[in-house]
């Protein structure tokens, strides 16, 4: 009976886990606008560049949507979104 539960990270897309994490610019889609935020911790895949948002990455790309979409031509947006119905 195996005890040992390894929780290692690995690629989501290759499943390598040869990672490297590393601040860097990470690029959000928002349709058709994109977001880049900059100093996100990430971890790399080596094996086919896949960049995965560490959790503290994830908390600070969430923390920028927060700021971009209060910024973002929100009265627009819900104009259009209106329009729609
Ligand atoms: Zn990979």
């Amino acid at each position: 009976m195996k005890k040992t539960k390894q929780h290692r990270k690995s690629c989501e897309k290759c499943g390598s886990d040869n990672l490297k994490s590393h601040l860097t610019t990470y690029p959000i889609k928002l349709g058709a606008k994109q977001l880049d935020v900059g100093r996100v911790s990430v971890n790399e895949c080596l094996d086919c560049q896949t960049l995965k948002p560490t959790k503290a990455g994830q908390e600070k790309i969430e923390r920028c949507l927060v700021t971009f979409m209060s910024l973002w031509d929100g009265d627009n947006t819900l104009y259009l979104i209106h329009n729609k119905e």
